[in-house]
């Protein structure tokens, strides 16, 4: 027999054994329900623990996109892991899936920092607090934002109000205890004079606890007002998120040498392109909105240019529109991001991971899924 022929059975062997295989698991229940089995073992042990250790500051990118929508991003959303707790700056629409999908470590969720009260910011707060609830949280969910935030958060709890009913008939209220679903808002206040622009200045402590401060600064996204960016500061380590803001002088000043700052970025040339074409087909509505938006936002040039001011060592833009599904619409919302930073800038996707240990410059960058 040739050598040829030889291959030629080999390979005949192997498909007659790999159908084999596949009729036997099409076929046979029994087998079906043993690879169930494991999977549902691999899942029900799959939590990441290992977030939650205390070498490290580390933040999880679980909601990168902005309000126009987008197949890969959630709405905002950027999780803090410290001194072995999870707090979230935003929980924007799709975010709590992504969480849940990573096996982030639910009952450890402790707070959310509202930046701001646009519905892309806030979609998923009801789903976060009953199903951390669910999933076993043993303290009511703390939920800090600016003044307005008791009126979201007894919004979200009377919308899942008879929910949260169901779930303590269903299961039992030892394994549902009622007030561990209740949020507990708080509003912070940073004073600011009337007809100063609230990137003139303006701070305050949000927490300090395990290790973590939480410092809440005073930005603009007029005619929302008051919007709020959030430094976390723990071991040595620190970052800043921007919340939704023009270009800020107060956010610079808030995040001169943190390692890490974390920036809205709105292309404003393809936000253009848009109003140019809606305006083409007389679509006056979406070129109006196109234009308004146009001028609340930050462009990635001009969150470069802040980064260099601040002295951070890396930039990840976050909160990215439009959306940039493909490289070329990628290549295009980062045009001349590179003559103003040459380095130290990400363009920050759902999962992206970034682990800052204690007491050191290191930031390692890893991708959840
Ligand atoms: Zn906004
Ligand atoms: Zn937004």
């Amino acid at each position: 027999m040739s050598k040829f022929s030889r291959r030629l059975m080999l390979l005949g062997a192997a498909v007659a054994v790999l159908a084999a295989i596949g009729w036997w698991m099409i076929h046979v229940p029994a087998v079906q329900d043993a690879i169930f089995r494991r999977v549902i073992a691999r899942t029900l042990t799959a939590t990441r623990d290992d977030l939650l250790e205390q070498d490290s500051l580390r933040v999880l990118l679980c909601g990168t996109g902005n309000p126009l929508p987008d197949r890969d991003r959630a709405a905002a959303c950027t999780a803090i892991f410290a001194g072995g707790t999870i707090y979230l700056v935003d929980i924007g629409s799709g975010a709590w899936k992504n969480l849940a999908l990573w096996r982030i470590p639910a009952p450890r969720v402790a707070a959310v920092m509202l930046t701001h009260f646009h519905s892309d910011h806030i979609g998923d707060l009801g789903e976060l607090n009953l199903e951390t609830w669910a999933n076993g949280r043993d303290h009511p969910l703390r939920v800090y934002g600016p003044p307005g935030v008791d009126q979201v958060v007894n919004g979200f709890e009377q919308a899942y109000s008879l929910d949260e009913g169901y779930r303590i008939a269903h299961h039992g209220a030892a394994l549902m205890p009622a007030a561990n679903w209740q949020m507990l808002p708080i509003a912070v206040k940073i004073d600011t004079s009337p007809g100063v622009s609230p990137c003139a200045g303006g701070s305050a402590t949000v927490l300090e606890e395990n290790g973590l401060k939480v410092t809440a600064f005073t930005v603009d996204h007029a005619p929302v007002a008051p919007a709020y960016g959030y430094r976390f500061d723990y071991k040595g380590r620190s970052v800043v998120v921007s919340g939704d803001t023009i270009k800020c002088a107060n956010l610079v000043a808030v995040a001169k040498g943190a390692d890490v700052l974390i920036h809205e970025a709105q292309s404003a040339h393809l936000v253009e392109l848009i109003q140019q074409e809606a305006e083409q087909i007389g679509n006056a509505r979406v070129a109006k909105i196109m234009s308004d938006i146009r001028r609340y936002h930050t462009t990635p040039l001009e969150a470069a240019s802040e980064a260099n001011d601040a002295g951070v060592q890396l930039l990840v833009l976050s909160h990215i529109g439009p959306p940039t599904s493909n490289l070329l619409a990628r290549i295009a919302f980062m045009r001349g991001v590179a003559d103003i930073r040459p380095r130290g800038v990400l363009l920050g996707y759902d999962g992206l991971l970034l682990t800052l240990p204690a007491n050191s410059k290191d930031i390692e960058t890893s991708t959840i899924r």
